[in-house]
């Protein structure tokens, strides 16, 4: 049986149709209008147009940026796109006369990796996306957890700093300000600015501009602010986890999202970091630290899922 995940994101809809074992048997991607809701619903409905053709599809999982309701048909806001208690389902389903649901993009990369990526056997999963932002998605017992209204999981706005950085979600001092890409970039500029002798190798890459891609290549050049930003990364991201499990004890995290290509970079100390701040630590089992597998595609791969479970 055969379903098809869309993965809409701030820039472009990737979409897949999936098999039941979570293998995308043809994919597709198209940019988007992230500014105008109508135009993306219209994409939506092309993809699947464009992948149903000669084909028998079950139904259709959306995974979308924003906070979606707990009927998994409205997106209430997405801070990155133009919705505003958008009914997606509704518009998508009209569309393309299939059974429709959406879902959180975050929730459903954690699910795609927790059924047929590096969760696979885990019944208690935190995935943890590291992107721009931090995404978040919890499985508890094997079932996908959305919370009340279907708002769960955001971890990457816990509160860490009091005073801290302004978040684009309106608080401050939000855990994706310290371990996000976003904070890396922020961490590096920051530590630039104030020691450039420390930030040369990354300097003379970036010509002034500092990004994401410079700071990897520069830290792995030893250049000792983009360490320096990686390493903090690190520490926050280890005290987040440890956090995490003191509440929900999870068998496995998953860490994933762009970032995470870097991975080298800072996972072994966010591991040690974990160890030694975890409560109880000594007399508990440490969670295993995993990294995500299925890449860009988990998105595309959960919300299928999630469809074929409606
Ligand atoms: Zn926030």
């Amino acid at each position: 049986m055969l379903t098809i995940g869309v993965d809409i994101g701030g820039t472009k809809v990737a979409a897949g149709v999936v098999d039941d074992k979570g293998v995308i048997v043809e994919h597709t991607l198209r940019p988007t209008a992230a500014d105008r809701p109508d135009v993306v619903a219209e994409t939506v409905a092309d993809v699947v147009r464009e992948l149903s053709a000669g084909r028998q599809i079950e139904a259709v999982g959306v995974g979308a940026a924003g906070f979606v309701d707990e009927t998994r048909s409205m997106v209430r806001f997405a801070p990155n796109l133009a919705w505003r208690e958008e009914p997606l389902q509704k518009k998508i389903s009209g569309l393309v006369g299939l059974p429709v649901v959406v879902e959180n993009d975050a929730n459903a990369m954690a699910w795609g990796e927790s059924r047929f990526g590096a969760g696979r056997g885990q019944s208690f999963v935190v995935c943890i996306t590291l992107g721009t932002g931090i995404g978040g998605g919890l499985v508890v017992d094997g079932s996908l957890y959305r919370g009340r209204w279907g708002m769960g999981a955001e971890f990457g706005h816990m509160q860490v700093l009091p005073g801290g950085r302004q978040c684009g979600c309106g608080n401050i001092g939000c855990w994706e300000q310290y371990a996000s890409g976003q904070a890396l970039v922020k961490d590096a500029r920051e530590i630039a600015e104030a020691h450039p002798e420390q930030a040369k190798i990354l300097l003379g890459l970036a010509g002034g501009k500092i990004e994401g891609e410079e700071i990897t290549d520069a830290a792995r050049q030893g250049d000792q602010a983009s360490l320096a930003a990686f390493a903090s990364l690190a520490d926050w991201l280890g005290q987040g986890m440890a956090d995490l499990a003191s509440v929900l004890d999870p068998g496995c995290f998953i860490v994933g999202g762009g970032v995470s290509r870097a991975a080298d970079l800072f996972i072994d100390r966010a591991r040690q970091v974990f160890a030694e701040k975890l409560t109880g630590r000594g007399h508990r089992p440490l969670a295993e630290i995993r990294l995500a597998e299925l890449g860009a595609s988990a998105g595309v791969v959960g919300a299928a899922d999630l469809a074929r479970l409606r």
